[in-house]
């Protein structure tokens, strides 16, 4: 298997959670000789100097300074997200009927809910521990291992279903977690368990269910993807192997990998703070870079913004403009939307062209149906803060927000090499 796919699936596999997600991007930066930054300090940068910030536990900015004066030359921004729809725990609703323990969830984002349905389940995400010093510290949980299953009533108690279901997200979604258990709270204790801690220590939690079944090619040519959040953690895998392999570039490489896009990026480590904003000031304050300089940088900036594109589903041909469709594995795709959902324009659009050229990358171009509603993603939001030129990309999937989504190997190679000549 190509090394690159090979990572793919390791780093969605070690990432279902977009706290599990800032430790798979971290472990990658360091091994590759980036050093972490204490945003809380004053940041010492040097051109050439690779660094990151993490926010949160969960967003964060890298970046390579680059060798020639910013403002000169400006930022080259590439920016993903990490999270994805999932079901986030209600743990004070676990309660224990008729000897079966089941916990209710809230769901994130906007899930196609019927596939979490009859399906081994595994819990992931953070936990506060309160200490015996009285101390609260945050740990991170990933069981790994099936723990919870939310099944389907019978046909012959439902004879509809197949007609269109609605489930009740309060009622329907109750995840099964044990039988006749002898621990009190089942859930704590596998947790405890897991962290070596007494259940008591268990302050609070931000838990959520997951597909613990590894990513996998699919297809008799193995051209396929399977998995859970490619939605966004591909882009994420993308920007980040191009990233690591940005020696010495001119312009400095900044990559962005927001939290919270799927419920609108309106946190303080989601596209809409002033996470970006604020590093990038800093960069170029620690860069000796006056506050016009700065703003001339921004003048000079680009942004490249990568999240998924819906591929042509040949079974759904009526859900797409026949003259705009994004065939899988034919090339990453420019998404367009006159009512800037999307930020790309004819303009924008050209430098990536150029990159796309030079890397001998095709593309392709995405519009939805004029009868339909369009997506969007941290592109507008990027690039209407800062005032600067933008588009939207993304790699050709099918079946969004599935738990199992598919996408193409092919699309993933190319956008890396693309992403590669852009922050050289
Ligand atoms: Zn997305």
């Amino acid at each position: 298997m190509n090394k690159c796919i090979q990572d793919l699936l390791l780093f969605l596999d070690d990432s279902p959670t977009s706290f599990q997600a800032n430790t798979s991007i971290r472990q990658r930066l360091d091994a590759a000789g980036f050093s972490a930054l204490d945003d809380s300090k004053c940041l010492q940068i040097q051109p050439g100097g690779k660094y990151y910030i993490s926010r949160f536990d969960t967003a964060v900015i890298a970046f390579v300074a680059g060798s020639k004066p910013l403002h000169e030359t400006g930022f080259n921004l590439a920016a993903s997200h990490i999270d994805s729809p999932l079901l986030k725990l209600k743990g004070r609703s676990l309660k224990t009927d008729k000897g079966i323990c089941r916990v209710g969830v809230e769901v994130y984002g906007g899930p196609i809910i019927s596939g979490w349905l009859d399906r081994e389940l595994s819990i992931a995400g953070r936990v506060i521990v309160k200490t015996a010093a009285g101390v609260y510290t945050p740990h991170l949980v990933n069981l790994k291992r099936p723990v919870a299953i939310i099944p389907n009533a019978a046909i012959h108690l439902n004879r509809e279903i197949n007609k269109g279901f609605e489930y009740n997200k309060q009622n329907h979604l109750q995840a099964i977690l044990a039988i006749n258990s002898v621990a009190a709270n089942p859930l704590l204790s596998a947790i405890a368990e897991e962290l070596q801690v007494s259940p008591e220590q268990i302050w609070d939690l931000d838990l959520f269910l997951y597909d613990p079944k590894p990513a996998a090619l699919v297809g008799f040519g193995e051209e396929l993807i399977a998995s859970g959040r490619l939605d966004n953690l591909a882009m994420t895998h993308a920007i980040l192997s191009a990233l690591l392999e940005a020696e010495a570039p001119e312009s400095t490489a900044v990559a962005m990998f927001y939290d919270h896009e799927e419920i609108g990026s309106r946190t303080p480590q989601g596209a809409l703070s002033s996470l970006l904003p604020e590093v990038l000031q800093r960069i170029s304050l620690s860069l000796g870079c006056s506050s016009d300089e700065h703003f001339r940088a921004l003048r000079q900036s680009y942004l490249i913004s990568c999240d998924m594109a819906h591929a042509f589903h040949p079974n759904y041909p009526e859900k797409y403009d026949p003259d705009y469709v994004a065939v899988m594995n034919q090339g990453p795709v420019i998404k367009l939307n006159a009512d800037f959902r999307y930020s790309s324009t004819a303009d924008s659009s050209q430098r990536f062209i150029r990159i796309c050229d030079k890397a001998g990358v095709p593309f392709q171009r995405f519009l939805v149906r004029s009868d339909m509603p369009c997506g969007s993603t941290v592109g507008p939001l990027v690039s209407s803060a800062l005032g600067i030129s933008a588009l939207d990309i993304g790699n050709p999937m099918w079946a969004m927000h599935s738990i199992r989504e598919t996408a193409g190997t092919k699309d993933h190679k190319a956008l890396i090499k693309a992403l590669k000549h852009y922050y050289i």
